[in-house]
């Protein structure tokens, strides 16, 4: 049973998809005027874990994150560069899915754009209309928040409150002053007709029009970054419980925000680490032990020391596997390894692996359980009688289980000629040719062989 925190009902709850052996997902992507930074990268590689973790355990994994290509910040930066927000949010479009790429994210089941969103999101706007959850002014149209009884339910906020602090920025044309936007007339930037005027939809219906059009109705889990909680999803469950009368999503998840030092991460600091940049000098496997070493729901305090210790990890882990399966290969001439597991004790770290993971996908302590397993890889390696059976199982495990966290790797058979060198330096060494030995020591290190 997989238990998840759900942010809704601040409860941890056992999870029951929709539809059986299924699972819906969807994740706030980004707005397109700028790459990814660390901070942002958080929920895309945890999610596409959780993604990961059902698909092990047999689901089939609907996994939907959107880019939002319409909004100001589009506008501004087209201006700055003297061309079209097509021109730019394409380029980042294209940008930030070859960073997923890059962090080895599974591929999504959908990216749905705003762009091509329109008719579904106009039509919806028009079914809140007629449902008397939103209202027109002067070709605007505005969500009516006293239409939900329970409305900030996500974020625990009270309506009271709310418009105590909305009045700061009173906008006359709304009835209410946290009434939202959700249809703006506009002359500039990129626009669309509609039965109120030309212009375009503010950014809170894109997401529950996006999961509607693409589900046909609630999914299990939502998920972002907790400074989406309040307002942006809120609004997406004011405005689903209108039109459809759901909350949109069964389970609402919220990863911690990344800083850096104390301080928050942004431009005018100065301190913004882009995904891209970090994962091209670290690569995607030390990347993704750094974020899931602490829990999801945890903020996090991003230094430098940290990625060391994530090397650390890595290479406690990898080194034995790979040593272990060229032990294989040298040895016992298998090159395949096992499909399943006979073994009770390495059914038992499957098990304890399941459970960390189940238990609100705890990826700290799942990695615990690898380094679990790579102890096994060492002592097999270290004994003197290669069991070929358990060998092969171990592997297997360890396998599965680092593709559950994402950071597992391709590892090419040695080739012919890379044999042949093993075997010049066991043969020096049986030899007692210890010149030669050392001749081809390094080479044969550099293939992962276990030296002893
Ligand atoms: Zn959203």
């Amino acid at each position: 049973m997989i238990r998840i925190y759900n942010s809704l009902t601040n409860r941890m709850e056992a999870f029951k998809p929709i539809r059986e052996n299924e699972v819906s997902m969807y994740v706030c992507g980004s707005t397109v005027y700028d790459n990814i930074h660390i901070g942002n990268s958080r929920p895309v590689v945890f999610f596409d874990t959780v993604a990961r973790f059902f698909t092990f355990l047999g689901y089939q994994v609907k996994f939907v994150s959107n880019f939002t290509d319409i909004d100001d910040k589009i506008i501004r930066k087209a201006k700055q560069e003297e061309t079209t927000e097509t021109v730019i949010s394409e380029r980042y479009i294209a940008s930030i899915l070859d960073t997923y790429r890059a962090l080895n994210c599974l591929p999504h089941y959908k990216n749905p754009k705003v762009t091509e969103t329109i008719p579904e999101i106009v039509q919806f706007i028009e079914l809140l209309v007629e449902k008397k959850g939103a209202y027109v002014v002067d070709g605007d149209v505005y969500f009516a928040i006293d239409q939900v009884a329970d409305y900030g339910i996500l974020s625990g906020q009270t309506k009271e409150k709310l418009i105590v602090g909305a009045r700061i920025e009173e906008n006359e044309k709304k009835e209410n002053p946290i009434d939202f936007n959700l249809w703006k007339k506009t002359e500039e930037g990129l626009r669309f007709p509609s039965p109120w005027s030309e212009g375009r939809p503010g950014w809170h219906t894109e997401c529950v029009v996006m999961i509607n059009s693409i589900f046909h109705g609630p999914i299990d889990i939502h998920g972002g970054g907790l400074d989406l909680k309040f307002p942006h999803h809120d609004n997406e469950i004011a405005q689903a419980e209108v039109a459809f009368n759901h909350h949109i999503a069964n389970i609402w998840m919220h990863n911690g925000r990344i800083d850096m030092a104390g301080e928050k991460m942004s431009k005018s600091l100065g301190n913004i680490i882009w995904a891209h940049d970090l994962v091209r000098t670290i690569g995607y496997q030390v990347y993704r032990l750094l974020l899931l070493n602490v829990p999801y729901g945890q903020p996090m305090t991003y230094r430098p020391e940290l990625i060391t210790q994530a090397e650390t990890d890595l290479d406690k882990m990898m080194r034995p596997y790979i040593a272990l399966k060229r032990k294989l290969q040298l040895e016992k001439k298998s090159i395949k390894v096992a499909t399943s597991l006979t073994d009770a004790s390495l059914k038992g770290l499957h098990q304890e692996f399941v459970e960390a993971m189940s238990n609100d996908f705890n990826t700290a302590n799942a990695i615990t359980v690898l380094f679990k397993v790579a102890k096994l890889l060492n002592s097999m390696l270290r004994s003197p009688e290669l069991n070929e059976t358990l060998a092969s199982e171990v592997v297997f495990l360890f396998e599965q289980l680092t593709w559950v966290l994402g950071i597992e790797k391709a590892l090419a058979p040695l080739t012919e000629e890379e044999i042949d060198l093993v075997r010049k330096w066991q043969q020096a060494r049986q030899n007692k040719d210890f010149q030669t030995a050392d001749h081809y020591r390094e080479a044969v290190s550099q293939l992962g062989v276990f030296l002893s």
